[in-house]
């Protein structure tokens, strides 16, 4: 095992020693000298620019100013308790405030010395003002001689009361780079691909990102390293996915047969879309060659899924195997079952409901017929992969809406059969390109661009709610026409309580804006007992209700082709992915759609923007990239834990094309040498052996 001082602990670095070794590795979670290597910086101070405070206008960015304290003082109390300083350079004075770590900071304010002070300024009361700025004695800083891009890193309160801060932390990098040498950070990349795309070999790279000689070779290691992070990402997921696709021992799904025949000539309600026949064709390409299927579905909502899942369950029974179609909620587990049954109702399959409340006596019939091959076809939820359903022989799982399901219940669903079933996992709503080639880029994918013929977009219009009247007003006329309607509440787990206030209360004012006498309301939430909501969805799919007012358990997947209105309250809580996903639930018949998003006067930026891309488009792709933009990757349900998402470097939003150059060079690279063989990938394939373990992949898939 060769030993790098990248693996030494933190504490035994210059300048940080047992007590700020544990604050990093609490705070920071940096353990040894690699992981402050890898500890990237916020942005660099241009040391050589220094400011005026008068030059100080109401748009600068970050500006370094040098000075003298003249007072301090600590005001307000509480929570307004604040450290307030002025610093003087001769042309004016600029306000420095601290909120935090107030008493010890004070302490340092030498005044008889000059500061070189950093930070972004803001304006109070007419005044420059700075808050918790990076400060340092001047003379200091010239004495150490340093070069003239300084770097910020990132820091916590913690470690800025102790000595670490952004600027501090630096110091300690600066003791680290002289000790690293190339033995600890060999190349990676394949030395023709650094050539031919002109990358910053591995070591410089890091020296400069954090030291760099200039802006420009900063521009240069940093966009190495980015590469460097997409590019090991995606070969380690081809290596995944080329591994499987050609090793794994798959289920072969010898024919097409008399079921799925049989449905398709006499029992399919419509054509099928060149989209729909392309997947099918996909999914019938995958299963055919005894090789496991692990395949991403992704379509817009209405778009026409479940009938493409429908048609590989057929085909898996025709080969003589189980299938299992799993949603993320039990209603939409119903629906499923419900609308499966009555497409098979002629045809010689048994299906079967698996929900949580499934009936004991029931569920212990169906376990039975599970396992001794007597039913073909399970719906249901969660409870689909619970450890005490065994099948005779899964050949093919469906998981609906996988923006609700984790990776490691994917991994369960794999471990159901002794040769893995074939996987199809089909999203709610589209997510963007960048996501699906990290989160899911060990899944083959398919697009369903198409939606089936006759659909008009929906309308989306935005109101405020003091016109909730005549939003009301408007829906009673479609429902005149024999349209239905959904009214739709937030639901926002830590407040619950005051959630199911709202919905009550909205739905007393629904009732009096539409009298029992003439219309039929049903009303669906998460704290009715399961018969009851059943009832309730029963009744709006039946067309007995008019108008269904719900929590977002309607989100996914309800399917109602006669309703034509969404109204959805509070529109301004929910995320846009959340939004469009309950647009989908109407315009799904021949009839023009409206979809009303109700907000109160005030919102923010944020708010303003999702509301104004809903009004503007119908595209669930289009959505789902500015739903990445103004979130970031983090929150985009469901890759959330995947790891796959955690670059330190490289933005899904910003640094789309080098993605996909990193995806195609990963491609070509592990589709030539899965094994990593050839002398020219020795580089990455010894990386890979040091690194195995180290990293979240070894538990992805
Ligand atoms: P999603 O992709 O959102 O899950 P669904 O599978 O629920 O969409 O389909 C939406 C609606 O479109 C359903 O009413 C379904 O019967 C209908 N549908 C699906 N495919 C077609 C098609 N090719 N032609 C017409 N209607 C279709
Ligand atoms: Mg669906």
């Amino acid at each position: 095992m060769n030993t790098s001082v990248l693996d030494n602990p933190i504490e035994y670095l210059k300048g940080v020693g047992p007590l700020k070794g544990d604050l990093l590795r609490k705070e920071l979670n940096i353990h040894t000298f690699g992981d402050l290597l890898n500890h990237f910086p916020l942005r660099h101070i241009d040391k050589t620019q220094v400011s005026k405070i008068n030059e100080i206008k109401f748009d600068t960015d970050f500006v370094q100013v040098k000075g003298r304290i003249t007072e301090h003082e600590i005001l307000g109390a509480g929570r307004g308790k604040r450290l307030v300083a002025q610093l003087h350079d001769n042309t004016g004075n600029l306000e420095l405030v601290w909120f935090q770590g107030i008493h010890w900071i004070e302490k340092l304010l030498e005044k008889n010395v000059e500061w070189l002070v950093y930070g972004k300024p803001g304006f109070f009361n007419g005044k420059p003002q700075m808050s918790h700025p990076e400060m340092e004695i001047a003379a200091d800083v010239q004495s150490e001689g340093k070069p003239f891009l300084e770097p910020i890193y990132p820091s916590t309160e913690k470690l800025k009361a102790r000595g670490l801060n952004g600027r501090q932390i630096g110091k300690l990098v600066y003791n680290l780079l002289p000790l690293i040498s190339v033995k600890d950070l060999p190349e990676n990349i394949p030395q023709h691909l650094i050539d031919k795309l002109k990358l910053t070999p591995r070591l410089q790279a890091y020296n400069q990102i954090h030291f760099p000689k200039s802006v420009e070779s900063f521009n240069y290691a940093l966009r190495r390293l980015k590469f460097e992070e997409l590019f090991i990402a995606q070969i380690r997921l081809n290596i995944t996915k080329v591994n499987r696709n050609r090793h794994s021992r798959g289920i072969r799904f010898e024919k097409v047969g008399e079921l799925f025949n049989d449905f398709y000539e006499k029992y399919l309600p419509f054509q099928l879309t060149n989209a729909q026949k392309r997947v099918l064709k996909e999914i019938r390409n995958d299963t055919a060659h005894g090789h496991q299927m692990n395949r991403l579905l992704q379509g817009d909502v209405g778009s026409g899924k479940t009938i493409v899942a429908l048609l590989a369950m057929l085909l898996a029974a025709d080969n003589g195997y189980q299938s299992c179609l799993m949603a993320p909620t039990e209603i939409l587990a119903q629906q499923h079952f419900q609308g499966i049954t009555s497409l098979l109702k002629d045809l010689p399959v048994e299906i079967r409901l698996l929900t949580g409340s499934t009936k004991a006596k029931e569920r212990k019939i169906i376990l039975e017929e599970l396992q001794n091959g007597s039913v073909q076809m399970v719906v249901g939820t969660h409870a689909v992969i619970e450890d005490k359903v065994q099948f005779q022989n899964l050949g093919f799982a469906v998981v609906d809406e996988q923006h609700k399901f984790g990776v490691a219940q994917r991994a369960k669903l794999w471990s159901k059969n002794e040769v893995p079933p074939h996987v199809l996992v089909m999203t709610a709503t589209p997510i963007p390109r960048t996501l699906a080639m990290t989160a899911y880029g060990d899944l083959d994918y398919s697009v369903m661009d198409e939606l089936p013929p006759g659909r008009q977009p929906v309308s989306t219009v935005h109101r405020y709610e003091n016109y909730r009247m005549k939003v009301m007003e408007f829906v009673r006329s479609e429902i005149d026409k024999g349209r239905q309607a959904y009214i739709i509440y937030p639901l926002i787990e830590e407040s619950e309580k005051l959630n199911y206030e709202d919905l009550m209360q909205g739905y007393e004012q629904v009732k009096s804006y539409f009298p029992e006498h003439k219309y039929k309301i049903s009303m669906v939430h998460g704290r009715q007992p399961a018969e009851q909501k059943e009832e309730n969805m029963r009744r709006f799919v039946t067309g007995d209700t008019q108008i269904m007012v719900s929590t977002t358990v309607i989100e996914v997947g309800v399917n109602v082709p006669n309703a034509s209105v969404m109204v959805i309250e509070s529109s301004e809580k929910f995320g846009l992915s959340q939004l469009h996903q309950l647009r989908g639930r109407v315009g799904r018949g021949a009839e023009k759609s409206y979809c009303i998003l109700l907000t109160g006067q005030k919102l923010s930026n944020d708010a303003r923007e999702r509301i104004k891309i809903m009004c503007a488009t119908n595209d669930g792709f289009k959505v789902a990239e500015k739903d990445l933009e103004l979130r970031g990757p983090g929150e985009i349900e469901g890759t959330r834990q995947s790891g796959a998402l955690n670059f330190k470097l490289a933005s899904l939003v910003n640094d789309k094309e080098m993605l996909e150059a990193a995806k195609s060079y990963a491609e070509r690279i592990v589709e030539e040498d899965e094994f990593l063989e050839k002398e020219e990938n020795a580089p990455l394939k010894n990386y890979l052996m040091l690194v195995k373990g180290k990293t979240p992949w070894s538990k992805i898939s």
